[in-house]
């Protein structure tokens, strides 16, 4: 039977999570955190169920939620923007990518994208009918050649997409990035995707670059966020896109013939939460922290930590340890030493193999400790 994607196979984090599980491996491959959430917002979501808040949320989100979000950008990145025409919220940041590209990428249309790129990307610029346009970037510092992307830039050249913190790597984009961006997006009237779900992620004192921070760019872009990240509740699957009016417009579009609207009582539940700004603020300081605990635990092994400023993955290589493939690697560490990681080969396109992994340090202490035990051995 014909299909839209062929060559692709059962994403990577599907793949690990179930090898670790069927292996009785501790789970740092998929991102999340094995940690509870506060029980507050889980009592604020049950509240609002029993208040009988269980029909249809408005398309674009519930208005309390989208006025605290415009507020909450607005202290962070000193951008003013209107909740009720530049804010939509989505069934998590995956559905917020997949309907920004469907509702501004068409047949033929160039996305650049740097590898390694989270996975969801390119099947949806391709399901869209686009051409990815892969740039590799590589450790250990995963930087980007501006000028690399200007000599990728073609008439067909619709959008870029950038992720900072990132995803495997842990790397951040800095000033002198946005700025590189802004003056080619504007140079060649492009749109740029920014995906900044690991907004509050970001360590060692650096300050998260966001699009919005830049109102040249941000009049170009569709910057997108996760609740599930914010508050350790990827399970519920909610996020927004924030973008000028007339993006916005599109994006409404496609997204509400993708999910519609997304579950009522979380949206009010989120709203009422973000009120308390401790509840947030402090994201980077944890994170850090489980970043340093897990870094001390594999202190003296044979793996090597690349540096990690964002995120919850920390990358490491593995290359005084053995010359297998990523791949390989990844597999008998979690059959055989119980231990589950991600390949990183598999977000390059070209599937460049550096002889990394990538841990999520999102774990209990206990759990990166177990881990660690087991590491410094091999
Ligand atoms: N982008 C990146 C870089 C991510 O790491 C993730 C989650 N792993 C997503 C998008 C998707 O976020 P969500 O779970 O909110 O759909
Ligand atoms: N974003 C998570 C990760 O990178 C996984 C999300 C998913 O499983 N789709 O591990």
């Amino acid at each position: 039977i014909p299909s839209r994607l062929p060559d692709v196979g059962t994403s990577i984090f599907s793949v690990m999570s179930k090898m670790a599980l069927d292996n009785g491996a501790i789970n740092l491959s998929q991102g999340f955190p094995d940690f509870s959430i506060d029980e507050k917002i889980i009592q604020l979501v049950s509240r609002y169920m029993l208040e009988g808040n269980n029909q249809y949320a408005p398309m674009p989100g519930t208005p309390a939620l989208r006025t605290i979000i415009a507020q909450v950008v607005e202290a962070t990145y000193g951008r003013k923007i209107d909740a009720e025409t530049e804010i939509t919220i989505t069934a998590g940041a995956t559905e917020g990518i997949f309907s920004i590209i469907a509702a501004f990428i068409s047949a033929s249309d160039e996305v650049i994208l740097f590898d390694p790129s989270y996975d969801s990307y390119s099947p949806a610029i391709r399901l869209n009918g686009g051409i990815p346009v892969h740039i590799n970037v590589y450790p250990p510092d995963f930087s980007i050649d501006w000028d690399a992307v200007r000599a990728k830039i073609t008439p067909r050249t619709r959008m870029v997409m950038i992720n900072t913190p990132h995803n495997p790597c842990g790397s951040v984009l800095h000033e002198r990035d946005l700025l590189e961006l802004e003056k080619i997006v504007l140079e060649h009237n492009l749109l740029v995707l920014s995906d900044e779900v690991y907004e509050r992620l970001i360590f060692d004192g650096l300050t998260h670059q966001s699009v919005l921070r830049y109102p040249a760019l941000a009049s170009r872009s569709l910057a997108v966020f996760s609740f599930g990240k914010t508050f350790h509740a990827t399970g519920w699957k909610a996020g927004y896109v924030v973008a000028p009016e007339y993006l916005t417009k599109e994006v409404r579009k496609t997204h509400q013939f993708i999910v519609f609207s997304v579950n009522t009582p979380v949206q009010l539940a989120l709203a009422e939460y973000m009120r308390t700004p401790e509840h947030y603020q402090s994201l980077g300081k944890f994170y850090q922290q489980k970043r340093d605990f897990f870094l001390k635990q594999i202190e003296g092994s044979s793996f090597e930590p690349l540096p990690c400023s964002g995120s919850y993955f920390q990358v490491v290589s593995y290359k005084n340890i053995s010359k297998k493939s990523d791949v390989a690697m990844a597999e008998d560490l979690t059959k055989n030493f119980k231990v589950a990681a991600i390949p990183v080969s598999v977000f390059y396109n070209d599937k460049t193999d550096n002889h990394l992994l990538r841990f999520c340090f999102a774990k209990k202490e206990e759990t990166l400790a177990k881990a660690g035990e087991i590491l410094r051995k091999i």
